[in-house]
């Protein structure tokens, strides 16, 4: 199983308008460190799963049939973005697998287009292509469901949006020995009150209590970035997701 990603910025990703700091500075001189919205691709024996679809470009960079489904972790616009133009495809439906959140984000729901959005329940494992697939619930400002993606016996499991875990979350997938665990992770330490995402601390205190193999941190804030640039991660299986990168899981 091969994971890609595409966006890993917070909301207040590097580069921030109007931002002089040092990981902003260093965005806007050099478009690699840029971090864009929420968005992953996941690929195995050719089936090919993107999970949140923050990024605008949707259309462009998957272009008719080289999308087999798509996984929803919630409808904040920064995962959802890219969906508003994919929409209006005049290609193949795209089934988007997502929480029972009827809402959905402004008329996302209602005209929906060529999107097939199916709600799910958590802890149900479904088959999906050669993978299976279970929602997890996290806890976020809106509903917001985690996926594990599990083939052949390897475990991913994507986390984001999220401050901590409930406590049934943790007791699902602590005795499943995750292989790759993404996890939100959008402030430095000492992320102060009113939030909606982990900081650096709990991220930590997380990867603790489900004992991945190893973890990527994704949904990363500018100040998270400026803070990694002075601190090494304080746990050897820890790293900072960058776009662009790969990982075989
Ligand atoms: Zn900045
Ligand atoms: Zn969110
Ligand atoms: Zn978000």
């Amino acid at each position: 199983m091969r994971l890609t990603f595409l966006g890993t910025g917070g909301v207040w990703a590097a580069p921030v308008h109007g931002c002089a700091c040092v990981a902003c500075s260093r965005a806007r001189a050099d478009d690699t460190l840029r971090r864009r919205p929420a968005s992953a691709l996941v690929e195995c024996d050719g089936f090919r799963l993107l999970i949140d679809g923050g990024r605008e470009d949707l259309p462009e960079l998957f272009p008719p049939g080289t999308l087999d489904a798509m996984l929803l972790t919630h409808f904040h616009p920064d995962h959802v973005l890219g969906l508003f133009r994919l929409r209006w495809s005049k290609a193949e439906r795209l089934t988007v697998f997502c929480p029972p959140d009827a809402v959905g984000c402004d008329d996302l729901r209602r005209h929906c287009g060529r999107l097939e959005f199916r709600e799910v329940e958590p802890f149900v494992a479904f088959d999906l292509g050669p993978v299976t697939v279970t929602a997890v619930p996290l806890i976020h400002s809106r509903l917001t469901f985690g996926w594990l993606v599990a083939y052949r016996g390897k475990r991913l499991a994507y986390l984001s949006d999220t401050i901590g875990l409930p406590e049934a979350t943790v007791s699902f997938l602590a005795p499943l020995a995750v292989d790759t665990l993404v996890l939100d992770c959008a402030y430095p330490p000492n992320g102060g009150p009113g939030r909606n995402h982990n900081d650096i601390d709990e991220a930590i205190a997380i990867v603790k209590a489900l004992g991945p193999h190893r973890c990527l941190l994704t949904h990363i804030n500018h100040d998270l970035d400026e803070w990694l640039a002075r601190n090494p991660v304080p746990e050897p299986r820890i790293e900072r997701a960058t776009d662009g990168m790969v990982v075989s899981v």
